[in-house]
Parts: structure tokens; sequence; C-alpha cells
């Protein structure tokens, strides 16, 4: 199968121009179609000569994802179906804050990593997506915003899969992310999110970018989290809390700690004290996820009451969180809900 042509980087592009035997600032013009100009086809590209578009359309494969289904919230959000080459489906959701649009893209097709309380497991890991099939998903959201003249101003990696298992084709995605002469988005409006894959923690702050990092705790101890997340098995408490030390001594960034508040589970004022201990002197933030009803797993949502006082124990011992505002509620925008509906369908 031809390469995707938006899994070449700008130097990619450069060597293949050269290869051409062409003056190397085409390949900038190439990128500038692909990134500002945003278009669709190598024959919209009208500055590029005929002959080096003929060769681009034998050398490179064009297809963008095939939307299969688009719903849009009444809160703004929006949230794509995806079909990519090979017929599997992902998942893209644009939100809309005051501060601008954010982006939270897919990874993977599917996820090996097994969290209880995600649809996005079901079913396992199927593959890997391509750094140009992750781009694809942000390019193809922005031309959607395009029309009312809106821009993607921030990129969140929370969508399906687990990013740190495909690690070499993320980085690569936020490298194009960020580039001046593409999307130019800024590093500290990008955040990727992990349950926790300890050595590629180390990996990621050795990088030392100023991309931003929120780990997926969901449970202040090693029986509980393993019970909610299997990785915690591979990679417990301990490690990982040294991992994100680690990383906020090299990179001097405050790191997110996600926690998804299970009614019943997870969500009681002792293991908010529990968790508090856990996370005591860390330059950090814990962001609290009231999780839905979902009766098949027997999961209840925590009373408002009981996720105020949550809050309130944990500021109380003088960690800062948030409790995150529910978006695209009446779309099922909660990850991997719209894909596993899909599979479900289409297996009928
Ligand atoms: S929450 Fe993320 S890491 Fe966990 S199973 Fe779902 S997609 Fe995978």
């Amino acid at each position: 199968m031809k390469p995707f042509i938006y899994d070449y980087t700008l130097e990619e592009l450069q060597s293949w121009v050269k290869e051409n035997k062409q003056p190397t600032f085409r390949a900038e013009q190439i990128y500038d179609w692909l990134y500002v100009k945003r278009v669709n086809s190598f024959e919209e590209m009208s500055n590029i000569p005929k002959q080096l578009r003929v060769k681009l359309e034998a050398d490179f494969n064009f297809v963008t994802l095939n939307e299969i289904t688009r719903f849009e919230s009444k809160d703004g959000t929006i949230k794509f179906l995806f079909e990519l080459q090979d017929k599997n489906a992902i998942e893209t959701v644009i939100m809309k804050h005051d501060y601008g649009n954010s982006i939270c893209v897919t990874t993977q097709v599917g996820c090996r990593v097994g969290c209880t309380f995600c649809a996005s497991t079901l079913g396992g890991l199927k593959r890997d997506l391509t750094a140009g099939e992750i781009i694809a998903q942000v390019v193809q959201a922005q031309q959607r915003l395009d029309n009312s003249n809106e821009r993607i101003s921030s990129i969140v990696i929370m969508g399906i899969g687990e990013p740190f298992e495909n690690y070499d084709h993320m980085m690569k995605f936020l490298k194009t992310m960020v580039h001046k002469q593409g999307l130019n988005i800024g590093q500290r409006h990008i955040t990727v999110s992990t349950s926790g894959i300890v050595p590629n923690i180390y990996k990621f702050a050795d990088e030392k970018t100023q991309i931003n990092l929120a780990i997926s705790i969901h449970a202040p101890n090693d029986a509980l989290r393993s019970s909610l997340m299997p990785v915690n098995r591979r990679f417990p408490l301990r490690d990982l809390l040294k991992a994100c030390k680690y990383y906020i001594q090299t990179t001097g960034r405050r790191i997110t700690f996600e926690y998804a508040l299970i009614g019943g589970k997870n969500d009681r004022p002792e293991h908010a004290e529990e968790l508090a201990d856990v996370l005591q002197g860390m330059l950090c933030h814990v962001n609290l996820i009231p999780v839905n009803h979902v009766p098949e797993r027997g999961y209840i949502r925590t009373p408002k009451k009981d996720i105020f006082e949550f809050k309130k124990i944990l500021e109380h011992k003088k960690v800062n969180v948030t409790i995150r505002r529910e978006q695209g509620h009446d779309i099922e925008a909660a990850c991997g809900q719209l894909r596993a509906k899909h599979m479900e369908s289409s297996t009928r």
C-alpha cells in the first residue's frame, strides 16, 4: 500500500522532493497545501507543477478519513465517527470552551489496557494508528470548523487507545501539530494522557517538551487501582508516582491526575484522604470526572454532594483540584461509546 501523505514530516517531504530532482521549496508548498490551505487532493495544489502532482499521486495516498456519522451537541461538542481505509472505525471529538476549541484524538483502534469503566477496550486492540491517521483527524475536524472561521487551539490525546503504547507515531503526530509552517498549535496547548505506562513516562520526560502530561490515576491504592485498571499490575502506584516525580523534576511542569469518580467504588471520603496523602507535595493538579451510570457494569454516578465533599477533602489537604465540566452529554461523547455501538451494529 502507498504511504499516506500525512505520514510524512516536512523533512521527509523535502527528501522526497530532492529524490525527484525538484527544489526543496516545493516541499514547503505541499506542506502549506496540506496544513494551511487544507485541500483534499493533489489536484488542487495549483502552484505545484503538473508533473510533480502526477508523481505525488503515484507515490502517496491522499484518501482522508471517511466520515460515517457526525453528531453535534447542544453545547457545541461535535463527535465524529470516522472509517479508516481498512474499514476500522475511530472517534474524534471537538469541544467548545470559552478559551477556544479543543480536539480529542484517537491513537489506536481499540485498546488493550482494559480499564473496567471504558468502552474503548471492549474487543481489545486491533492496531496502532499511523501518525498520518492521527493527523488526519485534526485536519478534517479543522476543515469542519473552517466553515465558521473557527480554529482548533488545543489538543488532548485522550480518545480511543493508550498513546504511550503507540509512542513513536504519537511523537511524530505531535511534531507536525506544533510545526510553525503547519497547524502551529502551541506545545502548552497540547495534553497527552496515559494510563501509566511507566517506561514511556521517563522517555517523554526526557523529550523535554512543553507538552502537558495527564495521568489516569483513578484510585489511591494498588488494590483498588488494579481492580479498576489492570495496567496497575504491570506498573504499580509506587513506580508510577516515581516516574511522575521524575517528569516534574526534569521538565519543571505540573502533572494532571485524572480521577474518575465511580459511585461506591472510589468516591468515599477515605479515598479522598488517601489520594491527598499519596500526592502530597507533588507539583500536580487533580481533575475529578464523575462517571455516567453504566448499568452493565453496575456503575452508578456519585451524588453531587459527595463530589463536592471529595473535592473539599483534597483542598483541605492543599491539593489543587477541579471538577471536569461535562460536555456532549446528549451525543454519547464519552470515549468509545459511539465506536462500540457501530461495532455492534456492523456485526449484526
Ligand atoms: S481509558 Fe484509555 S487506556 Fe484505559 S482502556 Fe480506555 S482507552 Fe485504554
